[in-house]
């Protein structure tokens, strides 16, 4: 078990303080050689307040998400299922001593949801819940990613479910593993155990212990992608920092393979809860900050935002790490279906970012970026240590771009106007000369050709 060791953290954390500039210098050169960076090298990084090195952590941020990812931005979109919960946390709308009219969806009410982000021309969900064994018990979650992998529409289908729903045990995460899921996505909320028992104040997810063992149970389940995330405003973040990345390198060492994904949530206003009641609120700038040091310490791990951040924020955090971005979400049981109707929302927590998806797709491309909606890596087998390998040796290039390129393609003919498709089609032939192979070079272009003619879809390598 990943030993969370508050007093070794917070030391580490003041003896960085004393860092002098060729260590840090040292660091930084190790981040820019792509190698990653261990728990103690972030420390000096997260507590340096000197504006030069803060200068080149977001060159180097940047420098790596190019490097990396290029101008790919993968999209998706939250599907929240239920709202019943046994939990009181004092952050959430969902916490069970609120009172709403709750529910969860029924299997058509399913796939009219999915109908809605299909329409939108999402590939890749996000499958939301709260705890309750009895309303919304695993077998109910089953059903719904089996729904919605069956369902099949004109342009295609949803490709990638990731779930986030409560810590579970071995023998449910191996079920989640067998229904085919992507990720599986937990966020510890907060790593500092004093805060987490005060903010999860009864049911279940007040077990620190249980909750920061989720991701070996989902390990051991054969669940080879994890995706972790710490709620930022509950505690101190560099604390939450340095403890993620003590949770990765436990699962490095155990599973071969560390977190997938990172998620960046940011504590925002909520039904039933004070933002006033958070001590420990995080302002831009050092949000922008941890955001720009997690990519140096872990170059490969995809870095997701949602619209819980406002649009300049997103476009800020695109430039130094985050390589995935959420659309046109609703956090709301039912909320597709309900936003169609135009009726009030009722979210888990109110987004910010409330540009539709066609908005945001297409303002993304005209900032020079190429949204993704490659869904390809796990169903191609790539994933966990067998991800990490091809990522890390820089293969991972070779099918990422081609495979953004394809599906941006669909997407331009599937759900463009003229003009969304004259630009898409501009930007997929000046980056298709990027591809390095030229055998694949080649064989995306006929890929892409054969999509924009009506001659074939769902290309992926
Ligand atoms: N029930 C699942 C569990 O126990 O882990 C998680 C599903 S919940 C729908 C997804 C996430 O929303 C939570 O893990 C939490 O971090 C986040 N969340 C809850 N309230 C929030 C708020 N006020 N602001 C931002 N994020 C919030």
């Amino acid at each position: 078990m990943v030993r969370i060791d508050k007093e070794y953290i917070q030391n580490l954390l003041s003896e960085a303080k004393g860092a002098d500039d060729a260590q840090i210098t040292g660091i930084l050169d190790k981040a820019e050689r792509l190698a990653g960076l261990s728990h103690k090298e972030i420390a000096a990084l997260l507590v340096s307040e000197n504006p030069t090195h803060l200068a080149r952590i977001f060159a180097i941020a940047g420098q790596i998400k190019k490097h990396i990812y290029g101008n790919r931005i993968v999209m998706f979109a939250p599907l929240y299922v239920s709202d019943y919960c046994v939990n009181k946390c004092t952050y959430c709308s969902y916490n069970c001593a609120h009172t709403f009219g709750r529910r969860k969806l029924t299997l058509p009410e399913v796939r009219e949801e999915v109908k809605h982000l299909e329409q939108m021309g999402h590939k890749r969900i996000a499958l939301e819940a709260g705890e309750h064994d009895a309303e919304c018990p695993l077998d109910y979650i089953l059903d719904c990613i089996r729904t919605i992998y069956d369902m099949k529409f004109e342009n295609g289908a949803i490709r990638r479910v990731n779930v986030n729903i409560a810590a579970t045990t071995v023998d449910n995460y191996r079920r989640l593993q067998e229904a085919g899921i992507g990720t599986y996505i937990l966020f510890q909320e907060t790593y500092d155990k004093d805060i987490y028992e005060k903010v999860h104040t009864a049911g279940p997810k007040k077990d620190f212990a249980y909750h920061l063992t989720a991701f070996d149970r989902a390990m051991e389940g054969g669940i080879d992608d994890v995706g972790a995330g710490v709620l930022f405003g509950l505690a101190d973040p560099y604390f939450e920092v340095m403890s993620l990345m003590l949770h990765n390198e436990h699962l490095e060492a155990r599973f071969g393979a560390g977190f997938h994904t990172i998620s960046m949530p940011r504590l925002c206003p909520a039904d039933g809860m004070d933002m006033k009641a958070f001590p420990n609120l995080v302002d831009d700038d050092t949000f922008e900050k941890i955001a720009a040091i997690i990519r140096l310490a872990v170059p490969f791990t995809g870095m997701i935002l949602s619209t819980r951040e406002n649009r300049a924020m997103r476009e800020k955090l695109l430039t130094v790490g985050v390589s995935q971005l959420s659309a046109g979400s609703s956090t709301e049981v039912g909320g597709y279906a309900k936003r169609a109707m135009h009726k009030e929302a009722m979210p888990q927590f109110r987004v910010t970012d409330e540009r539709t998806a066609p908005e945001i797709i297409s303002e993304l491309l005209d900032s020079g970026y190429l949204p993704s909606f490659c869904t390809a890596c796990y169903r191609s087998g790539r994933t966990g240590d067998r991800f990490m390998a091809l990522a890390k040796s820089g293969q991972i290039k070779n099918v990422c771009l081609p495979n953004a390129l394809m599906t941006l393609a669909e997407y331009a003919m599937d759900y463009g106007d003229d003009a969304f498709r004259e630009k898409a089609h501009k930007a997929i032939d000046t980056s298709i000369k990027g591809i390095g192979n030229e055998k694949v070079q080649t064989q995306t272009r006929t890929n892409v050709d054969k999509i924009i003619s009506g001659g074939g879809r769902d290309f992926y390598l």
